[in-house]
């Protein structure tokens, strides 16, 4: 254990090494966050929540250790974005070097060599095997915007699609895209104009359409409601991730792009969450062949640096006028070192195989919840990204009272767990890929104990 100081106090050092082992020492919160939380609630604006009020001193492997002495079974990376692990060693090294040789230019006033190894190396990983370009921000939110500036500026057109469960961030314009009003629309409208929402495919709420079908369905509505020679783009989630780890029906996504291709429509996949080996492939699309015209990136980028990206047809991507794309901080050296390392993790450390895997345990742990509880209502998802949907079981009604009530009792017994979905009643895994085995049955066997006693 490798322990260093900071300001007098002993800190553990995160990464691997931390032990591996969930461990409530006190209440959760424990008095120290408890405290730091009523810093919080002065200091910093009622709207940034925290829905697991504990405070973090070091994390790294599958676990998170708080500032009270907790160690607690990470099965959110940070909403999908430490893949790799927290304070993995491979990225801290390249940060670290990165740090001592300079923090920032503004890559649109000088440049630097990890800017383009990171588009060379999305350019490549990518689905599809044309030529590409790539354009690299901060926020998923930010690369959603951009991609939707770019399909317009290419197409000479303004009308967007988006779907039914659809999360896109929570600027303006993405905002506008996301369909869920609490928490994340609600008073902050009026919304981007030109945005169109269409039906999506939800198996297990849409009397089990086909994937063609609910295609046709979507299809029909865009054609009598926008119109082709209106719209812009169709921006999807291959799996829709706030939405609830919705899959979409196998076929849904490829006749959507294939319609769009025929129509001069530009097919954006936001992978966003899906992304970077998380679902048991480099990318979501390509469990369904399918071959995005853009591609949106973040989250698990680069290891927990801020990072975005949109990657494209070299045709549609270069479309854009020298000058109209930026910003200051877009593709910081700092973390186009980190997502180096990061991606060189997902290729060469056996994540993707290790994401299959943990689908896998998943699959059997909750398969077996759902045998004994059938409030379990569905198990689904792919990789490192599956959840559950909690219902009643008479009527299949979203239950998002027991689900509250799940996932704080969980909390309790030191097991990070994250909900999502459009009605509130779905408890979703996203642990990091660098999860023992052990942790992953641990916290499932928590879930189970907890869901019996709620
Ligand atoms: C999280 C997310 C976003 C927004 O990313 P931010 O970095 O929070 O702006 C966009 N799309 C999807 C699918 C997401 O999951």
């Amino acid at each position: 254990m490798t322990l260093t100081t900071s300001r007098s106090t002993e800190v553990q050092s995160g990464g691997p090494g931390l032990r591996q082992v969930r461990n409530v020492v006190t209440a959760i919160p424990g008095p120290k966050s408890v405290e730091l939380n009523s810093r919080k609630s002065a200091a910093v604006a009622r709207g940034v929540g925290i829905s697991l009020p504990i405070y973090v001193q070091a994390a790294g492997g599958g676990v998170v250790l708080d500032v009270d002495g907790n160690t607690l079974i990470d099965l959110g990376s940070g909403i999908a974005v430490t893949g790799v692990g927290n304070s993995a060693p491979a990225i801290v090294a390249a940060v670290t070097e990165q740090v001592n040789q300079f923090t920032h230019t503004c890559f649109t006033i000088t440049g630097y060599e990890g800017y383009v190894a990171v588009a060379e190396l999305l350019n490549e990983l990518t689905p599809g095997d044309h030529d590409k370009r790539t354009a690299l921000f901060n926020s998923g939110a930010e690369a959603v915007e951009n991609a939707v500036k770019i399909a317009r500026h290419f197409t000479g057109k303004q009308a967007v699609v988006a779907f039914d469960h659809a999360y896109h961030g929570r600027t303006n314009l993405t905002m506008a895209l996301t369909a869920k009003s609490m928490p994340y629309k609600s008073g902050f409208g009026p919304f981007a104009p030109e945005v169109y929402r269409a039906p999506s495919s939800y198996p297990f709420r849409d009397g089990g359409l086909s994937g063609a079908e609910a295609a046709e369905r979507a299809i029909t509505q865009i054609e009598k409601q926008i119109g082709a020679s209106n719209l812009a783009a169709v921006i999807i989630e291959p799996i829709q991730g706030e939405g609830g780890f919705i899959v979409p029906a196998h076929g849904f996504l490829q006749t959507i792009a294939a319609w769009c291709r025929a129509n001069g429509v530009v097919f954006i996949a936001d992978e966003v969450q899906t992304g970077f080996a998380r679902t048991g492939a480099m990318f979501a699309s390509d469990h369904e062949d399918l071959v995005p015209d853009i591609i949106v990136t973040a989250k698990g980028i680069a290891g927990g640096l801020p990072l975005s990206a949109v990657t494209g047809r070299a045709e549609i991507m270069d479309a854009a006028h020298v000058g109209g794309l930026g910003g200051t901080y877009g593709g910081n050296p700092i973390a186009c070192a980190a997502a180096i390392a990061t991606i060189h993790s997902y290729q060469n450390d056996g994540l993707i195989e290790r994401a299959r895997d943990i689908e896998a345990v998943l699959l059997q742990e909750l398969g077996a919840l759902q045998a004994v509880d059938p409030r379990v209502g569905d198990v689904r998802g792919r990789g490192a990204m599956m959840a559950i949907e909690l219902v009643d079981p008479a009527t299949n009604e979203p239950d998002a009272a027991l689900t509250t009530r799940v996932v704080s009792a969980a909390h309790a017994e030191g097991v990070i767990l994250l909900t999502c979905g459009t009605y509130g009643n779905v408890i979703r895994f996203l642990p990091p890929l660098t999860i023992s085995d052990d942790l992953l049955r641990d916290g499932i066997s928590v879930l189970g104990n907890v869901l019996a006693s709620s």
